[in-house]
């Protein structure tokens, strides 16, 4: 039978940081504040995968004062989540992403990020979809201060 997941997470924007995006390192003044390497994106994608196995959530399997995992790439918690799904007998069948910031401009990363995410999550490219828009200046993401993810994953029987 087949499963479907949610996952959403937002940073905050914070200087002296490399931004990082899908396990992709993007050109950009500031990075996002974390105890990982602070991968919004495959923190939702993380939350997508745990939700539709029905397992704990990202926060309480990788805690943010385990001093293990400060620095971790998140790519490690996506591995994770797809480890506990294989126990539980599921694969990903596709995944679907959504980053909202105002800045920096995805159009030019999609790509790479798309191709990073359909490894980490052993499936075709086509079965991967990165969508990027803003939040039109409104509200805390709209001023900058920060960037969402929301990710929609399906899952299906092994
Ligand atoms: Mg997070």
């Amino acid at each position: 039978m087949d499963r479907i997941g949610f996952g959403y997470d937002s940073h905050r924007f914070a200087g002296g940081r490399p931004l990082i995006l899908g396990g992709c390192q993007i050109e950009h003044a500031r990075g996002l504040a974390g105890h990982s390497d602070a991968d919004v994106l495959l923190h939702a994608v993380t939350d997508a995968i745990l939700g539709a196995t029905g397992c704990d959530d990202i926060g309480s399997l990788f805690p943010d004062h385990d001093p293990d995992l400060a620095g971790a790439h998140s790519a490690t918690f996506v591995r994770h989540a797809l480890d506990l799904a294989k126990q539980k007998g599921y694969r990903v069948s596709n995944c679907d992403v959504t980053v909202i910031a105002e800045t920096p401009k995805l159009g030019p990363h999609k790509k790479v990020i798309r191709g990073n995410l359909a490894e980490l999550l052993e499936v075709p490219e086509d079965a991967v979809s990165i969508k990027a828009t803003t939040n039109e200046g409104m509200d805390a993401v709209g001023h900058g201060e920060g960037i969402v993810a929301i990710a929609v994953v399906g899952m299906a029987a092994c």
